[in-house]
């Protein structure tokens, strides 16, 4: 239920995210849902991304609700930890979030920092990022100590390291 209104809450921005979906496929980029996020990529996004984002040398991946744009899939892979925490503000912030992140870009500027890099939501962005690869960390150390309980790795130690 939360989950739906998360995505309803979120859905004028997915919309905006879907047009340029609907021109991505239609430029011959491709696309696909990820956890509940359409993700697309290639055809003229490359193109958009680059000429359109107001930063230097365009962006890799942009979010607009549950839509995240890339220029390519690598991109995509790349950027998916901090697009994410996008799609989590845009969760938060529904119809209300693009004019909130404009401001946030103000007060930075104003604040004698960078629109970008030190406006709040990026920073959020980029720490859940740096926080999403510590978990993935964790979790491939976790995924090994069951695997050594269930003996699935025994084949690639060495006589020395076994017991
Ligand atoms: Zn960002």
């Amino acid at each position: 239920m939360l989950r739906l209104l998360a995505y309803l809450w979120a859905a004028p921005n997915t919309a905006i995210g879907l047009v340029l979906v609907l021109l991505a496929v239609a430029g011959g980029g491709r696309t696909r849902i990820v956890s509940g996020v359409v993700e697309a990529y290639g055809g003229p996004l490359d193109w958009l991304l680059r000429r359109l984002v107001p930063l230097p040398g365009g962006a890799a991946a942009v979010t607009i609700g549950h839509v995240v744009v890339a220029r390519s899939a690598p991109d995509l892979d790349r950027t998916r930890a901090h697009e994410r925490v996008h799609v989590r503000q845009y969760e938060r912030w529904g119809p209300a979030f693009l004019v909130a992140y404009a401001i946030a870009s103000g007060v930075a500027a104003a604040r004698g920092g960078a629109a970008y890099r030190d406006n709040c939501f990026e920073r959020e962005a980029y720490a859940g990022r740096e926080a999403h690869a510590v978990r993935e960390a964790d979790a491939v150390r976790d995924a090994y100590a069951v695997d050594e309980q269930n003996d699935h790795v025994i084949a690639t130690r060495t006589p020395e390291t076994q017991e």
